[in-house]
């Protein structure tokens, strides 16, 4: 019996362990944390052997195969300990996919995954058998397990590429890749852009990479690197022959001589980003055969994902926006550059080494006063402290929105978009998003 080891006994963990069971393994789950009550019990249900709190490490380096939680650093010592031994490590998608014959679709990038992912998802659903897995929801090992779909739209980290060998998804896309988490790539932009590009390693002149080519560093990436796949770019700027562009308000796909054209005046998504995961979204759509009226349907009634530019109260006339899952200046960028009205800024928390500069046009164009909402706001201060005439702190979200309540008049907007991670004063950008959507609701 072959010994499958887990590191991280969260919703991937514990999927790849009843995946694993399954497949015959002798599993082992091992967490340095606390495992959650609800996986916990799954588990012990599973009659799957687990600990927590600890590394037993003779428990673990007699493993052939260890599967780690996207989570887990590869600086941590017990992880290069089960490398030097020659241990295979392998991401929850790579192990998963060894199961299923569905097609994948796998959706990466440093913004947009989820919403492209969700929106991809609610297309193809409409006319298909498909699962979304990956960061989202129940984990893709678990879904294979209990209802094995014969297509998944999967929304992929880097980490979860920096483990895998052989997954191949059919359709890869790349939304765009602006430098994050750095800190787990020695710092170097180039190795966090090499992890990117791993989505198509595997893929050969059969399979389809679709992305962003306004992206430069997609594009020069492109430019040095050879790929077996299919190429379908996507562009707000430019008529694509083969792929997908946006002109006068349409979408045009062509694939194959094979043309369609979209208009796109009433799908509910705002901002221009929105419009390049739209494109995205109908060129997998179009790929995979979903009809044209279903494709333009689908964008128009999709109601986007919660704590992305999500649309909360409109209050005496000003629009309240939630867009917490902003936690880097790029996905920041394009929520300020979608407010069409002047707009009362709540931004801060913990700063992964933000550069605002990019910020400044909008700021100054549409910024009329910013809250900062975060320990240590010095950085934001000193960045836009000239650029607007009410600039305040604080450290709790209802003051924050009291504030904007009291600053903001008929027509405006109230952003919050905070450019950086949540950590310091909640505890993950979905509490920070609900605080906020309470607050405004209590006003
Ligand atoms: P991810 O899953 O990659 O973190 P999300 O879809 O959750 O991406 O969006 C994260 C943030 O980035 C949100 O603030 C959202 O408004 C913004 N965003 C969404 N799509 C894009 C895009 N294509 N380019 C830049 N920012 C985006």
């Amino acid at each position: 019996m072959k010994r499958l080891v887990i590191l991280g006994g969260g919703e991937s963990g514990v999927g790849t362990a009843l995946l694993g069971k399954a497949k015959g393994y002798d599993v082992f789950v091992s967490d340095k944390g606390k495992i959650k009550e609800k996986y916990r019990n799954v588990l012990l249900n599973n009659e799957i052997e687990f600990e927590d709190e600890q590394h037993t490490e003779t428990k673990i380096l007699n493993a052939d195969i260890v599967m780690k939680s996207p989570g887990i650093p590869d600086k941590v010592a017990l992880v290069k300990q089960i490398r030097e031994a020659g241990i295979k490590v392998v991401s929850e998608i790579e192990f998963a996919s060894n199961y299923t014959d569905a097609t994948l679709v796998a959706i990466t990038g440093s913004n947009g995954k989820t919403t492209t992912a969700t929106l991809t998802h609610h297309v193809l659903k409409q006319e298909l058998g498909v699962g979304l897995a990956g960061n989202i929801g129940d984990s893709f090992a678990k879904q294979i397990l209990e209802k094995d779909h014969d297509n998944y739209v999967l929304e992929v980290s880097s980490f979860q590429l920096d483990d895998i060998h052989d997954f191949k998804p059919k359709i890869a896309v790349l939304t765009n890749i602006t430098p994050d988490h750095l800190d787990r790539y020695d710092y170097k932009f180039e190795n966090y852009i090499a992890s990117k590009f791993r989505i198509v390693k595997n893929q050969t002149e059969n399979d389809y990479f679709i992305y962003d080519a306004d992206d430069v560093v997609i594009m020069d990436w492109l430019q040095n690197n050879q790929i077996q796949s299919k190429k379908l770019p996507f562009s707000l700027t430019r008529e694509i022959e083969e792929g997908t562009y946006y002109k006068d308000n349409k979408i045009i796909i062509t694939i194959d001589n094979n043309k369609i054209i979209m208009p796109t005046e009433n799908i509910a998504l705002e901002g221009k980003h929105n419009v390049k995961n739209a494109m995205a979204a109908s060129t997998v759509a179009h790929l995979l055969k979903i009809r044209k009226q279903t494709i333009r349907e689908s964008l128009e009634n999709f109601q986007g994902v919660e704590h992305r530019l999500e649309q909360v109260l409109k209050i005496n006339k000003v629009q309240y926006i939630n867009d917490s899952k902003a936690t880097n200046v790029n996905a920041t960028y394009f929520a300020l550059e979608s407010m069409d009205a002047p707009t009362v800024w709540i931004v801060g928390g913990v700063d992964k080494g933000n550069d605002y500069k990019e910020l400044f046009q909008f700021v100054n164009e549409k910024v009329k006063a910013i809250i900062c909402l975060g320990v240590d706001n010095k950085k934001l201060i000193e960045a836009f402290g000239n650029m607007v005439d009410v600039i305040v702190e604080t450290q709790y979200m209802s003051e924050a929105v009291k504030i904007a309540y009291k600053v903001a008049e008929a027509g405006d907007n109230v952003l919050l978009s905070p450019a950086c991670a949540s950590f310091d004063l909640f505890e993950n950008y979905e509490d920070r998003g609900r605080q906020f959507k309470d607050a405004v609701r209590n006003l």
